[in-house]
């Protein structure tokens, strides 16, 4: 769905955006939300991680200080017992005393007295009766204080000792206190050896005791932080840096070069001060922050399954959002292609869609109506025009007849003869095709109008051009020259014989037809021909004129053909043998 191959208008799409800006903002979101409860979780963890290495190591240091001060001040009690101090020490109450704390007290390896000489004068057991403790600190520190002392290995007893069973040495720490007779003298020393064990393992019960969730380590320290216990990091470990054992814990780097999450504990009693004993409950950084990790890890999961969800989320809401905007563009697409089946769109519910929706329907709907509209008058302005097309070619058809044709008797007016004499002379020097002119003038034409009016005379007028027209043929071209003068040009002659002939039938016809309240009349007609001589269309037109001239001369109602400057006198008749 977002693969890097998505078409480029795939990634242009409002829901592909969509889908990528939800996204995206819930990721964002999950983010935020992640890193600080992560961050939050993991301080809170690594506190109380330290909290409970603090607590566990001063309990241990504690606990320890107790045990210590506890058998101190016992060993003081007891050397202030009457048969101690009575200096007697071959009394049975004595070794009956010591035997009792024996075994009462465990952890007492030895217990014993010596002598202010410094021979061993009655043991528990019996043990090193009759030696010489004069050189061993506890004695002589006893002669003057009461003393607890570090811990060490004794040989001697340990050969009278059943050894350890994990195989370590046997050591010690003392306790000794010196005998104070009734006058204040030393009279000896009570000295006891309680093995390290009892040492280790009261400090294991304290962290055993705290029940912390995750293994921690716990180390006694002596005063220059080298290991005391346990057996297997004595001489190997030391506390790197000098430690501030205010600090409740903190992050310390140790000489096997590994951090560990460190609290140290001064052990705290009267008498072990002196020792300077400490207490360190260590767990390498990486376990003491494994719940971190774990918490960690689960969420990340759970972000992972979130984004998921959010991403099918993100993609439900784009789709949502935008169904009804492509739903718009496809029903636009099929407008804009005037597709038959245009989809009728579905109110989604939503008022903006529906209200666009509405809009985009009514706006359709008017722009469909606008162009209906607009076909229509676009059809009308085409009949118009059609029809006005159809108006202006008639008008300017009558326009051109008008402009040709005269206005009472309808046959060629003046100006059209004009221009067909000079297209027929330019066809003449061109093809040398002859052509002949004749010029028709009604006889005594002033009498029809003196005598039936002006009316009758038009009407003559009217009847003389219906008869020229018939007399000739449709390519002959007949015009009113002017008055009751009319010119007929008779194009591809063969001789000037079918000119005077056609003459002739003219003056026959009109002769021979009966024109109403009128009666008869008659024409005179001149006949020309086009020669090579006449220098454009006027000398034709006056030899015409000439000819007719000789006609009215010659009594009227006659054909005269004059030829152009030939010397041969015109020919004239009046009535040829083939229409007598
Ligand atoms: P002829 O030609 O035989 O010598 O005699 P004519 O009487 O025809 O002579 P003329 O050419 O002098 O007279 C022509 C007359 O034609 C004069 C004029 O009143 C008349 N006329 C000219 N044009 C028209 C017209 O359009 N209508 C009518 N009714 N008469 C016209
Ligand atoms: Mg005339
Ligand atoms: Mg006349």
């Amino acid at each position: 769905m977002l693969s890097s191959q998505t078409p480029a208008h795939q990634k242009n799409s409002l829901r592909f955006r969509l889908t990528l800006w939800f996204g995206s903002l819930s990721l964002l979101t999950l983010l935020c939300v992640g890193l600080y409860v992560g961050s939050k979780a993991t301080e809170q963890m690594q506190r109380a991680s330290g909290e409970a290495l603090h607590s566990t190591a001063r309990a241990a240091a504690e606990l320890l200080g107790n045990q210590l001060y506890e058998r101190e001040l016992e060993i003081v009690l007891l050397s202030q017992e009457p048969h101690f101090v009575r200096g007697n020490f071959d009394d049975p109450d004595v070794i009956k005393s010591l035997q009792r704390r024996r075994q009462v007290r465990r952890e007492y390896a030895w217990i014993g007295v010596a002598d202010a000489a410094g021979t061993v004068r009655q043991a528990a057991d019996g043990l090193l009766v009759g030696n010489s403790v004069t050189q061993r600190p506890w004695f002589q520190s006893a002669l003057k204080n009461a003393f607890t002392g570090d811990v060490h290995e004794a040989i001697l007893l340990a050969k009278l000792l059943p050894a350890n069973t994990n195989g370590e040495p046997l050591r010690f720490i003392d306790f000794a206190a010196p005998i104070h007779d009734a006058t204040g003298q030393v009279v000896g020393v009570l000295g006891a050896h309680a093995h390290w064990r009892w040492v280790t393992d009261s400090v294991e019960s304290a962290v055993h005791h705290q029940g912390m969730k995750r293994k921690a380590e716990v180390l006694i320290l002596d005063k220059d932080g080298a290991v005391l216990y346990p057996q297997h990091l004595v001489g190997k470990q030391q506390l790197m840096a000098t430690t501030e054992t205010a600090t409740t814990y903190a992050s310390l780097r140790w000489s096997d070069d590994r951090t560990y999450l460190t609290s140290i504990q001064p052990v705290d009693a009267p008498s072990a001060r002196g020792l300077g004993w400490k207490i360190a409950v260590r767990q390498p950084l990486d376990e003491a922050l494994q719940d971190v990790h774990m918490l960690r890890n689960q969420l990340f999961g759970a972000g992972v399954i979130a984004a998921l969800l959010f991403a099918a989320l993100a993609y439900w809401l784009a789709q949502r959002v935008s169904q009804p905007i492509e739903r718009l563009v496809f029903f636009a697409q099929k407008i804009q292609a005037r597709a038959p089946d245009v989809p009728v769109l579905h109110d989604d519910g939503v008022r903006e869609i529906a209200l666009l929706n509405e809009s985009f329907q009514s706006m359709t709907q008017s722009l469909l109506d606008k162009e209906h509209a607009l076909l229509e008058a676009n059809a009308t302005l085409d009949a118009t025009v059609q029809v006005r097309t159809a108006e202006l070619t008639q008008a300017n058809a009558e326009l051109e007849r008008l402009a040709t044709e005269d206005a009472l008797t309808g046959v060629n007016n003046r100006r059209r003869l004009d221009e067909k004499l000079v297209e027929l002379e330019h066809l003449y020097h061109r093809t040398h095709r002859e052509f002949a002119l004749l010029m028709i003038d009604a006889d005594h034409f002033k009498r029809v109008n003196d005598t039936h009016g002006h009316a009758a005379g038009d009407t003559v007028l009217r009847a003389l051009a219906r008869q020229l027209q018939a007399s000739t043929r449709s390519t002959d071209f007949v015009a009113r020259f002017g008055g009751e003068e009319f010119v007929i040009l008779l194009p591809d002659l063969t001789d000037a014989a079918e000119a005077i002939a056609v003459a002739e039938k003219i003056r026959h016809n009109v002769k021979a037809s009966q024109i109403d309240v009128v009666g008869q009349v008659t024409v005179s007609i001149g006949v020309a021909l086009m020669s090579p001589s006449d220098i454009g269309p006027e000398s034709l037109l006056e030899r015409a004129d000439q000819a007719l001239y000789q006609a009215k001369s010659a009594g009227r109602n006659k054909v005269v053909y004059l030829p152009s400057d030939t010397g041969i006198p015109p020919t004239w008749t009046e009535t040829p043998a083939y229409l007598a």
